[in-house]
């Protein structure tokens, strides 16, 4: 037995007496929260809280303020990207996730910019360490919008770099409600179609 593994009793290691003890904590939650919300009816025991699910996506949840969400990638007063294709976020990135391709930009004062700029949001574990890295805030997690969550090919959830710059354009605009309104729209629109392909 390795050094460092955990001693297990021997109910532990017959798995069976473990998996009834599991199916036993889920029923008692099962039941308690049916029976709070069948009595939250009738309004008895309301101080007694019963786990609720949000009902995505017609509810939304108010996210936190240290939120990070999808990324963005900010863009100059002339609307060009402000990276700078200096490769150090898709360096620090743990996931290996990022994917630039970096070109000779027109302007002789700037030395490069992103030719490609993708993220696979597959492999993403949005811990906010490409944000950290950037040395001139051409990345940011700031959006309130969660990843993707629609799609039935790999490449849909390949984040370009003009989705990316998008969402920099519409928080400028529109705000951080309306990239919400869009991604959900998006789901809407991407259920009908499969709706309608039935
Ligand atoms: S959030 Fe983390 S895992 Fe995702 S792209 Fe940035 S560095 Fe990589
Ligand atoms: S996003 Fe920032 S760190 Fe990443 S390549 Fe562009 S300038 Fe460099």
């Amino acid at each position: 037995m390795p050094l460092n593994s955990p001693r297990l009793s021997l109910a532990e290691r017959l798995y069976l007496p473990e998996i009834v003890r599991g199916v036993r904590v889920t029923t008692g939650h099962f039941v308690r929260n049916l029976v709070l919300h069948t009595l939250h009816l009738f309004g008895i025991a309301k101080d007694r809280k019963a786990a609720v699910t949000t009902q995505y996506p017609e509810e939304r949840k108010v996210y936190p303020e240290g939120y990070r969400g999808a990324h963005r990638l900010t863009i100059k007063p002339d609307g060009s990207v402000r990276c700078t294709a200096c490769y150090l976020c898709a360096t620090a990135c743990p996931a290996k996730c990022i994917y630039i391709e970096a070109g000779e930009h027109p302007d002789p004062q700037v030395e490069k910019f992103p030719l490609r700029y993708e993220i696979d949001t597959l492999q993403c574990i949005y811990c906010g360490m490409c944000v950290e890295a950037c040395p001139c805030d051409a990345i940011r997690m700031d959006t309130y919008v969660h990843p993707r969550i629609h799609g039935y090919r790999r490449e849909d959830f390949v984040e370009t770099k003009q989705v990316l710059m998008e969402r920099s354009h519409v928080l400028a605009t529109r705000g951080r409600d309306a990239l919400m309104d869009d991604l959900q729209s998006d789901y809407r629109h991407a259920e009908t179609l499969a709706a309608g392909g039935r």
